[in-house]
């Protein structure tokens, strides 16, 4: 067993000591096995089982990070965690360090009016989807367990308590430079030298430590939007105590894996003015990173170097995202027009409706149109640039085919699956979540037992909205 608490070498004002709120008879509803191959995590299932729900074992110390953050574009100067806790660094043998962060462990003076607790829905909301990005190459957080109880927690109506043990080398925000640039140049430069020395210890032999931080933060944060928009994932509640200074996607909440095509997606209900739209994504990483970026103001004096770092989001993005798309498509040799190709492909989907995963998919075969496809004299027209453009490939179509069923999943956790899932747990069902975490886990290879969730769902299923709750 090996936990070490990192966050402690930080000034006490950095956080708040204190214990979690134990979830009483909890019971396991989910055990993230290929996590605990992965970490080489030793523990026996009923000390993971004991820690999920709330108990500190030895090398922890429990405590609750402080940050503030911009939500919906005003800044909250009172955020934090309020219904986490860290509750150590699970070391491997191999000396990496991970986080673990027990959601929904109580009240902590960040709560603000809230409970500090978490249901059971919006928990396996998380695990899976963490486990469905990572199988699917998008850098993301990750989760070890759930454990529920009897315990229930108002929401919109009463629901199943439970907690969950998030995994993330940190859980540093954007927010937390921006609290610590709101108290002293000293609390910036203690943050950026600690996020250095753990995270990022590549700037550390740099002439200009900080301005390679902020770029490489940023670059990383670029990265992980070109993901989210090729995958059809919209995140929902781009808050900058949302953003992690790793660019891993953190804090789920009502996002969704698109259905239908659908360049606007509003996947969050409450969102009513769309910020955190689909297409919104890649500039609202751009807003929030000029917010990273002022917050670095005591690091880097200078306004041009840290627009220089902007700039480069910008670039690393649009990089990022063609290549991504381009092998959704089986394209391999770059071309200046792939950048038009794939925007007339988009507008097409969205203009007549159709399924982006089953669509994409479908491309792996074109010797016969498939009933996914529009008849529409766009769609021919744009099927006949296609494969002109294949024609200057060097893939044959064996090979063209294999990157396409590689990069496109036939399995999404798509929000109505999503909710049938929690639907069998909350009934009882033991085994649902975990089988499901396995299936995501390689979304690529076909499965029999997929067959009532592979193709486009039903219209009354699609687009399921959420609210904020969880
Ligand atoms: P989120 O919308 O989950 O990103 O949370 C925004 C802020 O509200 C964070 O500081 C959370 O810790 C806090 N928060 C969210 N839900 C609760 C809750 N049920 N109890 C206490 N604090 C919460
Ligand atoms: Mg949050």
């Amino acid at each position: 067993m090996s936990f070490t608490q990192t966050y402690l070498d930080l000034p006490a004002d950095f956080y708040t000591s204190l214990a979690p709120e134990p979830l009483a008879q909890a019971h396991l509803v989910a055990l993230n096995r290929d996590l605990i191959k992965l970490h080489q995590i030793n523990l026996p299932d009923q000390t993971i089982l004991d820690i999920t729900s709330g108990q500190i074992i030895e090398g922890m110390t429990a405590l609750a990070q402080k940050y503030t953050g911009h939500q919906f574009g005003y800044y909250n100067p009172d955020l934090g965690d309020g219904r986490g806790i860290l509750l150590g660094q699970w070391q491997t043998p191999k000396n990496e360090r991970f986080d673990w962060h027990l959601k929904g462990a109580g009240r902590t003076p960040y709560s603000r009016r809230g409970d500090g607790r978490a249901v059971l829905r919006s928990v396996i909301r998380e695990y899976l989807a963490s486990e469905a990005l990572y199988a699917l190459g998008v850098p993301t957080t990750r989760a070890l367990a759930i454990v529920s109880g009897d315990e229930q927690v108002w929401r919109e109506a009463l629901e199943p308590r439970a907690m969950m043990i998030r995994v993330t080398p940190t859980h540093i925000r954007f927010g937390h430079f921006e609290w610590a640039a709101s108290q002293s140049p000293q609390h910036s430069q203690t943050l950026a030298d600690y996020v250095i020395k753990h995270h990022y210890p590549e700037c550390a032999s740099e002439p200009k430590p900080y301005e390679t931080l902020l770029k490489l933060i940023l670059q990383r944060t670029a990265r992980m939007i070109a993901h989210w928009q090729s995958v059809g994932f919209n995140h929902g509640v781009m808050n900058t105590d949302n953003m992690s200074v790793l660019g891993e996607t953190f804090d789920f909440g009502p996002y969704a894996f698109m259905d239908d095509f659908k360049i606007g997606y509003i996947c969050n209900h409450t969102d009513t003015g769309g910020r955190y739209a689909y297409n919104e994504q890649p500039n609202v990483g751009l807003w929030n990173s000029q917010v990273l970026a002022q917050a670095f103001e005591p690091l880097i004096e200078s306004a041009d170097i840290r627009q220089n770092c902007l700039n480069d989001y910008v670039e690393t993005y649009n990089q990022h995202y063609v290549d991504l798309m381009r092998a959704k498509l089986g394209l391999t040799n770059p071309q200046d027009k792939d950048k038009l190709l794939i925007a007339d492909l988009l507008i097409c989907l969205d203009k007549h409706k159709v399924d982006y995963h089953v669509f994409m998919r479908s491309l792996a075969n074109l010797d016969q149109p498939h009933d996914i496809w529009p008849t529409s004299d766009d769609y021919q027209a744009w099927l006949f640039d296609y494969k002109q453009r294949l024609k200057q490939e060097t893939l044959s179509e064996s090979e063209r085919k294999e990157l396409i069923l590689k990069t496109n999943p036939a399995l999404v956790l798509r929000n109505y699956i999503a909710q049938h899932i929690i639907e069998q747990a909350e009934k009882g069902d033991r085994e649902i979540v975990d089988t499901w975490r396995q299936w995501l886990a390689s979304p690529f290879t076909e499965n029999p037992e997929w067959q009532p969730w592979i193709q486009p769902p039903h219209s009354h299923l699609k687009g399921q909205k959420l609210s904020c709750s969880s």
